[in-house]
């Protein structure tokens, strides 16, 4: 699987050193299995999960070899990927619904939010969907510049203020013109401001009343971004951010060129939030519908 190339070798490579010369998995084994996955990234309570299972396994069958431990794992990994993945979509899609679906995308700066954004307006529009873009990251004046350029590459219809214009008077101003325009699908960027929880919490809160006032159930889908090639890092942001608004669903970039790439099984796992896409490139197709069994797939094959 593009993408994923470091991650599954290092993680296969770990695993390999962990399993060499033992036939059976026992308690040294599986700490050193604990420590493959805490260093793939998976997250210290993830990580614990997997343990306890396989222990539970273990356990019930008195005896566990190593040869069914790749297995096993990832039935295991694959397990938990269901609790919160439903579904194994591989298209771009939104429901169909009577008024615009609305996805607001929230993240810090530089995890890839207008990338992003970029890429799925090129897929929704290659799907059939009539796309508009919100720029509603006001802080920054090359936020708007950045997503002026995608909406330009793209060809869909975006909706902009001056810099440091109030983002909630986009996010209205931007529905406003999807309703009239009958748009079927509307990506609204948000400021990727971290400061502190009480103002970003603020913030997305005013951004989304102001949006029921047009689409009374808006946003459809808050979108968090986070960029997995930062590890430990992208956690703490999923953290804050849970903790600031309602996430519904989260894109990880940057998956190509890392070995970080278990941060998608731990964050989705211990957020309980589904991944929807993953971003494997720059390019305009390099974002790819989060499917779990190819993922854990990627992992051991
Ligand atoms: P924003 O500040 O969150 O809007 O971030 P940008 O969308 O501007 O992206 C920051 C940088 O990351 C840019 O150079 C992008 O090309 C790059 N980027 C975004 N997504 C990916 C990805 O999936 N893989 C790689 N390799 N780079 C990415």
């Amino acid at each position: 699987d593009k993408g994923l190339e470091k991650t599954k070798t290092n993680f296969l490579d770990k695993l390999g050193k962990a399993v060499a010369g033992k036939s059976k998995v026992d308690d040294d084994l599986l700490d050193d299995l604990e420590d493959v996955l805490v260093s793939s990234d998976i997250g210290v309570a993830t990580t614990i999960k997997i343990i306890n299972r396989i222990e539970e396994r273990v356990a019930r069958d008195k005896y566990l070899g190593t040869e069914e431990l790749n297995k096993i794992m990832r039935e295991e990994i694959a397990g938990l990927m269901s609790e919160v993945n439903s579904g194994n979509a591989t298209e771009f899609t939104v429901p169909k619904q009577d008024t615009p679906y609305v996805v607001m995308i929230v993240g810090v700066n530089g995890v890839g939010k207008t990338t992003t954004i970029g890429k799925l307006a090129y897929q929704f529009k290659k799907a059939g969907k009539k796309v508009v873009l919100g720029a509603g990251d006001t802080f920054r004046a090359a936020a708007v510049d950045q997503l002026q350029i995608w909406a330009d590459r793209v060809g869909v219809d975006i909706v902009k203020q001056k810099m440091g214009s109030d983002p909630a008077s986009v996010a209205y101003d931007t529905l406003q013109s999807a309703v009239a325009n009958k748009a079927d699908v509307v990506l609204l960027d948000t400021a990727g401001r971290l400061h502190n929880k009480v103002n970003l919490m603020n913030e997305l809160t005013k951004v989304k009343r102001v949006m029921d006032k047009v689409i009374p159930d808006a946003p459809h889908d808050v979108m968090l971004v986070l960029d997995g090639s930062t590890g430990q890092n992208a956690f703490e942001q999923a953290k804050q951010f849970t903790a600031a608004t309602e996430v519904t669903s989260l894109a990880i970039t940057k998956l190509d060129g890392t070995a970080k790439g278990g941060v998608v099984i731990g964050i989705s796992d211990q957020f309980q939030i589904p991944v929807r896409y993953i971003g494997v490139g720059e390019g305009m197709e390099d974002l790819q519908v989060f499917n779990k069994v190819e993922f854990v797939d990627s992992f051991f094959n």
